[in-house]
């Protein structure tokens, strides 16, 4: 007997194309039904459960299980033990619910399964994503001089722009073409520089790229959480007296704590003075390029020599979707390679794209197709007022904070990330004390399922935050949340009180 492959694959036969149906209809139900189910954005499920449950499944047979058994499975172990990202109170990370277009986009990504390093393995798609960079580049405010390619996130595309930095600083103050030569003796005087808010990515690029993580010195920020241009100036000054190098400056547009915005025209007009490459981190906040009331937060990412842009985040894409921007495209020469068997010179003279040649990595999904359905099925419009909601959300929400003396607020939201911290009623100076609190609360909240805020460190205190990316959120939903933290603050308090009451008695 032979063995029925076809109907495990897109295939023109009935088996196919029942089996396609079937399938794709099964996954698609087990979704919709996880959305009825969901009421809370965590199931509260025990670590150890959760860990057991999905080694139980993974027992991977040798002949094949039943299809309805299998999706029982993905449903009950994994869907429901998933962090249902599409609940508003899932609000601890850059972490989005994914728009619908973009979920469908998903299906044709898939089935397609073009590869965009080259352009025979994608032959529409390739000037998909050139078409899509080139409104981006507009939207930006760049000349026809600039380019950009698709990226797996923030990571990728930050890494890009030290990449093409450091090989163009060797050029320039070593006459090193690294791509050839490697780096040099005296790349060990190179020096980054980016505000102490800035993503940690920066160091961990820095590091990969042999600069080593002392390469990254930190300036200061202001109260507004922004880099600080003065310090940076003193800061430049210092190193070159040291006999070092610096070489570049990254600006964040929507740090991933605070989500605070450098002025973008000041360090823009410093890297000029410095002769120093410019990168903007907007990982963050590159969807107020499309907000109605905040686009002016940006509207100097124009000066940057490159731009990394998430789409997985504000732009509310699925995993994984991001774009890297360079106001000049022949930086990009810093990284060409030609493959024979892949990307030929001669492609290049008969006019052919190959995006390979732009990008640090070969197979490549077909991202650009979910922001393309995204913005036509939605319109740039409505897209942008969803981005404003949620950053006026946060504004609000904020302010309902500061009502409540048991709550300090850290910033001033300028994009939706509001940064606070229960203060206790008693023993109000002793900061662990109120970091134990704090901690305790984040806990409480995650385990319980029901609200999955974030926790962090600034200035040594530990503080909590809603990262307010759901546009269905409400300002009534913020206010129950806020009750409640304080409920269970002033709860953990007494408790604690008891046991140290308990504890002063016993000894
Ligand atoms: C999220 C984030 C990154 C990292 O991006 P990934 O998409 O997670 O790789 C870098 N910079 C900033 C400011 C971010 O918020």
């Amino acid at each position: 007997m032979i063995a029925n492959f076809a109907q495990w694959f897109l295939h023109p036969s009935d088996e196919s194309k029942i089996m396609y149906h079937t399938i794709m209809e099964k996954v698609v139900s087990l979704i919709a039904d996880q959305t009825t189910r969901t009421n809370k954005p965590f199931s509260g499920a025990p670590r150890e459960e959760i860990e057991s449950r999905v080694k139980e499944m993974l027992n991977i047979p040798f002949a094949a299980q039943k299809m309805d058994d299998v999706m029982e499975e993905v449903q009950n172990v994994i869907a429901r033990n998933s962090l249902w990202v599409s609940h508003p109170s899932a609000m601890a990370h850059l972490h989005c619910p994914p728009l619908l277009p973009s979920l469908a986009a998903e299906v044709v990504i898939n089935a397609l399964n073009q590869s965009m390093d080259s352009w025979d393995q994608s032959p529409a798609a390739t000037y998909v994503e050139a078409e899509l960079i080139k409104f981006f580049t507009k939207r930006i405010g760049y000349s026809h001089e600039s380019d950009g390619v698709f990226t797996t996130g923030g990571t990728q595309s930050n890494y890009m722009g030290l990449l093409l930095a450091r090989n163009k600083a060797c050029q320039i103050n070593f006459s090193v073409h690294v791509q050839e030569e490697g780096l040099p003796v005296e790349a060990k005087r190179l020096r980054i520089l980016c505000s102490e808010h800035a993503h940690f990515t920066v160091q961990k690029s820095a590091a990969q790229l042999g600069l080593g993580t002392n390469a990254v010195i930190k300036v200061a920020a202001n109260d507004k959480h922004q880099l600080c241009a003065d310090d940076a100036k003193e800061k430049i000054e210092q190193l070159r007296q040291q006999g070092l190098l610096p070489f570049m400056i990254v600006a964040t547009a929507g740090t991933t704590d605070f989500g605070s915005i450098d002025c973008l025209s000041d360090i823009a007009k410093l890297a000029n003075e410095e002769q120093l490459w410019f990168h903007v981190d907007a990982a963050y906040g590159g969807a107020l390029l499309f907000s109605h009331q905040y686009e002016h937060l940006v509207r100097d990412l124009c000066l940057a020599d490159s731009i990394t842009i998430d789409f997985h985040k504000l732009y509310y894409q699925s995993i994984s979707c991001g774009a890297f921007f360079v106001k000049h495209k022949r930086d990009f020469q810093q990284i060409a390679y030609h493959a024979d068997y892949l990307n030929p010179e001669e492609d290049r003279e008969d006019g052919i794209m190959n995006l390979v040649e732009k990008s640090v990595q070969t197979t490549k999904r077909f991202d650009a197709l979910k922001l393309v359905m995204t913005f036509k099925l939605m319109g740039t419009d409505l897209f942008g007022e969803m981005v404003d909601y949620t950053i006026n959300l946060a504004k609000e929400t904020a302010g309902l904070l500061k009502n409540e003396p048991c709550f300090e607020v850290l910033n001033e939201p300028e994009l939706n990330a509001v940064l606070f911290r229960y203060l206790p009623s008693h023993h109000r100076h002793d900061q662990r004390y109120a970091d134990e609190i704090n901690l305790e609360l984040h806990r409480t909240f995650y385990q319980s399922g029901e609200l999955v805020i974030a926790k962090t460190k600034q200035g040594g205190k530990v503080y909590l935050k809603f990262t307010m990316l759901n546009p269905l959120n409400t300002i009534g939903n913020m206010e129950t949340h806020i009750e409640r933290i304080k409920q269970a603050g002033e709860k953990i308090e007494k408790e604690q009180g008891e046991t140290q009451y308990e504890y002063s008695v016993h000894c």
